[in-house]
């Protein structure tokens, strides 16, 4: 028996009628367990006037009821946190202790969205000039839209919508279509919340919805997290239709291991950071950089730790790593690691052809290591997205340092060493948005913002923090003079106020 997942629209589930629909496959088995609406023109622009709707009143509203709303929220969402994590890995495939961390971290925007009235207070400059005051203050901008990737089902809305409802907008989030359900679970926990109707609004679908997002005249911001193409084109076509975008792509992040850096701490970070999710995470770290004499040393511990990680089914509390998310991804990430000889890499470890007893069906593969990889070969070339670590070798900081800086990709990377020195530099020379001093996937706490550099990132803002309110929110700077009743008129003046 398969489920369907339908449309949320103004406060309601609302059956597709499009007659499309996609399949939703629990990666662990291979089943299509579930089959989710696809929406049609007149369906997204049934959310888009919803929202509008709501926006007349909520755009109006105070920040008291918004934060009422969104610390009743908050609390649904920390008793929740579990039902959501099963949700997670039903459709995504990853381990429980993992979903559990995305909702965490997605917890964590919600809580920094309940402070809005801090984020919101805006500027104020009294007697700039004679009787003159200036304030400088925000507002919402209206409906906006998020589109969302497979791999944090979750937390990437929650690093759009709880800031862009609390500073006044309504939104309408489409996710992805490979693991539409937590979205649904959010909606409701919205619902219960309190969200008054039409503020929070699910649109699922393919590049149809996506597109009217796009164009639509009543969609004044657009949020995009997913792959550095579609990124690239959702910047392009958003802003060329007049709205505020921020559009965030892939990755390829580096972690540069100095000589003089504790090699088993290294070894822990890149297995965690390489192979968590299994490898389907924007921040994980897919090329180790060894500086000087430790690479063989480095290689054998990270191999040694590779080979004792269990693969299995997510919702089995003994797996530490699950599947993919779909068969042919599993297939392309095996042609990675397929190649790699051929292109000069030295295979210490290959992952494809794995299988787990009892689930032959779900979309399975190893973990596979890459040493000696040339900067020419397609798995250093290309994000994988899979459990796959390339391994490279300089002989010092300053190529080491080179060879992050000339990757297209700019999103996180990190510095393992003692030298502190070192790690200063690094952080100031390297071209990228967000940087791990011994810490290897730096994603910032909710009150920092996210975002890369290059192709990881299209748009001027980066996501939830100070940047998160300033996208969702439009200047605007109020000048006023209380003249004094007993002072003399000041007669007409041509010249410019000075
Ligand atoms: P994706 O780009 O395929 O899809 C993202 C969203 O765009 C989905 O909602 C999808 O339905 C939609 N979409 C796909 N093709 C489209 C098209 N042609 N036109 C319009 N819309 C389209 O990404 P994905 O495979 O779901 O997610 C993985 C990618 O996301 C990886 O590249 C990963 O690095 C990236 N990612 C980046 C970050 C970040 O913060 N930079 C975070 C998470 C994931």
């Amino acid at each position: 028996m398969t489920k369907t997942v339908h449309h949320w629209i103004g406060g309601k589930t609302v059956q597709g009628t499009s007659g499309n629909s996609g399949p939703v496959t629990d990666p662990a088995t291979g089943e299509v367990t579930t089959r989710v609406d696809f929406a049609s023109l007149a369906e997204v622009d049934a959310a888009v006037a919803a929202a509008k709707a709501a926006y007349a009143d909520w755009g109006q509203s105070s920040l008291a009821q918004r934060t009422a709303v969104l610390f009743k929220f908050r609390g649904l969402l920390d008793a929740n946190r579990d039902a959501i994590a099963e949700l997670i890995t039903a459709e995504h495939g990853k381990v429980h202790s993992d979903a559990l961390g995305e909702v965490a971290r997605g917890l964590e925007i919600v809580d920094l969205a309940c402070g809005i009235t801090v984020q919101l207070k805006g500027e104020l400059s009294t007697q700039v000039s004679s009787r003159v005051d200036v304030a400088s203050i925000r507002q919402p901008l209206g409906v906006v839209a998020g589109i969302t990737p497979f791999n944090f089902p979750a937390m990437v809305p929650m690093w759009m919508f709880p800031l862009a409802i609390a500073c006044g907008n309504t939104f309408i989030l489409k996710p992805s279509e490979k693991d539409p359900s937590a979205s649904l679970k959010i909606a409701e926990l919205l619902a219960e919340a309190g969200l008054p109707e039409g503020v929070f609004n699910v649109v699922h679908g393919d590049k149809v919805a996506v597109d009217r997002l796009l164009e639509h005249p009543d969609v004044a911001a657009v949020s995009f997290v997913g792959s550095t193409p579609i990124a690239k084109y959702i910047h392009t076509t958003a802003s060329a239709n007049g709205k505020r975008v921020q559009a965030l792509g892939g990755a390829k992040n580096h972690m540069l291991v100095l000589p003089d850096a504790d090699l088993d701490a290294a070894a822990d970070a890149a297995v965690s950071a390489a192979y968590g999710s299994a490898g389907e995470r924007c921040m994980a770290i897919s090329a180790v950089v060894a500086v000087g004499d430790i690479a063989d040393e480095l290689v054998a511990k990270i191999r040694e730790r590779a080979e004792k990680i269990k693969i299995g089914p997510g919702n089995d509390p003994t797996s530490e790593m699950g599947p993919l998310i779909t068969a042919a991804h599993r297939d392309k990430v095996a042609g990675y690691v397929r190649g790699a000889k051929e292109q000069g890499c030295e295979v210490v470890l290959d992952g494809t052809g794995h299988s787990v007893e009892g689930f032959e069906n779900g979309h399975w593969i190893g973990l596979s290591l890459l040493d000696r990889v040339p900067v020419t070969a397609d798995a250093y070339q290309d994000e994988i997205f899979g459990p796959v670590l390339c391994v490279l070798r300089t002989e010092t900081y300053e190529e080491g340092l080179a060879l992050i800086n000339n990757s297209p990709f700019g999103n996180g990377t990190a510095i393992f060493t003692r030298d502190g020195g070192a790690a200063r530099r690094f952080q100031l020379e390297v071209e990228a948005g967000m940087v791990g001093v011994n810490v290897p996937i730096p994603v910032p706490v909710g009150y920092h913002s996210f975002g890369g550099w290059k192709d990881s990132l299209f748009g001027d803002h980066h996501i939830y923090g100070n940047d998160g309110t300033h996208f969702y929110t439009r200047g605007k700077v109020v000048t006023t003079r209380w003249p004094d009743p007993a002072d003399a008129p000041t007669g007409v003046d041509l010249g410019f106020p000075r």
